[in-house]
């Protein structure tokens, strides 16, 4: 909300900057054909032709310092406005404001103060002066880059009204050129330069306005300059009008590009915020899931146990119907078991809490533990497992020995489970292959196999074939997840190969040699 509040603030800051430099050009053009004019009659004419800008100088100005500061007062800079519309309608319309000038330093014709007039000067430095309190005031408390805005943004100021005020003194009498008046040339270099050095406000939008001023102020001067009512006059006043037309687009869609850019640069925050939050959820539910599965644990070993010991009639004998049932609730609580230890894993991997323990492992002797684990499993769905170890026996792999043993009955199990009964499942052991260093194991069956287009997103989190599904509903597709990320960190490489559905399919592990 802040930031918005902030481009908005950015975008009206360059606006009110635009319309104060043109006040200022308004003035800067007034000042120098009233140097050259040389009756009174074209004086008092460029004299309330500066006015039409001199008059908002001031308003202008302290409503640039208040969106500057950040202040909001609205109804105080609209009364400003309508005061200084007051005075432009008595410009303009009557004689009460400025309706004489007399000549001083035998050159110059100044305009001669009316009461109306007198109001406005009180008015002019009343609120220069207020505007400069206020800026020292922010200056005193603000800190880093905002100090050093202000303070060039005062000093540019500063010096810019302190040396234009010297032209009032003629008008009052006092016999002081105004060559003070130089000092407002430096107005612009100071505030170019605290422009560039300090972000004071956007570089572009700033040339564009410039360029597009200078544009129309130039065909202005021309139109001002060529014979009245003459073609080159008529072709001046046309040009401009496109001029300001165009530059009004011009400037539009730069601020419109700025604006979108901010717009941008907000949203991208916002991501920021979004990402970092989403981080934190993560880790949360990383977390939770830790807990309830070790919270979990316990009581499903105790129902695992006791049921297995109702089966064996440890408690007195059971009616067959009742083991059956008991068999049930056995075979379920290991898929829960299952369950909640892949999903301790995945937090594991999650939070980088997953830790190893290398050692030199016999891998056939790991191979021979899992088929003798997997036996019944097996021999209930009719499948033989077949192991063809061609290494010597005593190959051993460097390894974390539980993580390995969890990787390949993982592979074997997925054999079993995507095998129609009476298959069979073989597992290789094979040496390293030449120059790789690294031990192989192939797991072949001949079950539903795999799509091609399929077999890489599988080592995904959650990811499972379609036919997979249908026939196993109770898997979460986290097995290979895991197996990926634990042969990986052993430096290994795992894959599939399967011909295509229906053709069985083949799971390779590669790990080094100790
Ligand atoms: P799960 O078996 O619990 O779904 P895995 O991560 O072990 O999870 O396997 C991911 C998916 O890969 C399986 O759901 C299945 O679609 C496919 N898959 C794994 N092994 C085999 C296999 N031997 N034959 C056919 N598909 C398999």
């Amino acid at each position: 909300m802040a930031i918005i509040m902030l481009a908005r603030a950015t975008t009206r800051l360059h606006l009110i900057w635009g319309v104060f430099c043109m006040t200022v050009i308004l003035w800067g053009l007034g000042a120098y054909q009233i140097g050259i004019s040389q009756d009174p009659a074209r004086a008092l004419f460029w004299w309330k032709f500066a006015y039409i800008g001199v008059i908002f100088i001031p308003i202008m100005f302290t409503h640039f310092v208040y969106i500057f500061l950040e202040r909001k007062k609205r109804t105080f800079i609209w009364s400003l406005y309508l005061l200084g519309l007051i005075y432009l309608i008595g410009n303009l319309f009557t004689d009460k404001f400025i309706n004489s000038v007399h000549l001083m330093f035998d050159s110059i014709y100044f305009l001669t103060p009316t009461p109306f007039y007198n109001s406005y000067f009180a008015f002019f430095i009343i609120l220069v002066v207020y505007s400069h309190i206020l800026l020292w005031k922010n200056y005193k408390i603000a800190s880093g880059l905002r100090k050093q805005q202000i303070q060039y943004f005062f000093i540019g100021s500063f010096l810019g009204f302190f040396g234009g005020s010297f032209s009032f003194l003629p008008e009052y009498y006092i016999n002081i050129y105004p060559f003070m008046n130089l000092t407002v040339s430096f107005y612009p270099i100071i505030m170019g330069f605290a422009i560039l050095r300090y972000r004071l406000m956007n570089i572009s939008i700033i040339m564009a306005q410039l360029l597009v001023a200078s544009l129309w102020v130039f065909i202005s001067v021309r139109a001002l300059i060529s014979e009245f009512g003459s073609h080159e006059q008529l072709l001046n006043i046309a040009l401009l009008l496109i001029t300001v037309f165009v530059g009004i687009l011009l400037n539009n869609s730069v601020i419109k590009e700025i604006k979108s850019r901010e717009e941008i640069e907000r949203l991208a925050k916002d991501l920021e915020g979004a990402n970092e939050e989403l981080k934190q959820l993560d880790a949360a539910k990383s977390e939770f899931i830790s807990l309830a599965g070790h919270q979990l644990r316990a009581p499903m070993t105790a129902i695992k146990g006791y049921t297995s010991m109702l089966i064996e009639g440890s408690f007195g004998k059971v009616a067959e119907r009742s083991k059956e049932a008991l068999e049930r609730i056995f075979t379920s609580t290991e898929i829960l078991t299952k369950l909640t230890s892949e999903l301790l894993d995945l937090s594991r991997i999650e939070t980088g809490k997953m830790r190893y323990d290398f050692n030199s492992v016999n891998i056939a002797e790991i191979i021979q533990n899992i088929l003798r684990e997997l036996e019944m499993n097996a021999r209930n769905k009719g499948i033989a497992l077949k192991f063809k170890n061609e290494t010597k026996n005593n190959i051993r792999v460097f390894g974390d020995m539980d993580k390995i043993h969890e990787v390949i009955i993982n592979l074997i199990d997925n054999a079993i489970k995507y095998s129609g009964e009476g298959k069979e499942v073989v597992i290789w052991l094979k040496n390293p292959a030449n120059g790789t260093g690294r031990a192989l194991v192939a797991v072949e069956d001949f079950g539903i196999g795999i799509n091609p287009e399929e077999i890489g997103r599988l080592f995904g989190k959650f990811e499972r074939t379609e036919e997979s599904k249908k026939i196993r509903p109770d898997g979460m597709g986290l097995g290979l997840y895991f197996a990926k990320k634990i042969v990986e960190d052993h430096k290994g490489r795992i894959w599939a190969e399967s011909k295509c559905q229906g053709k069985g399919s083949t799971f390779f592990v590669e790990l080094p040699v100790a």
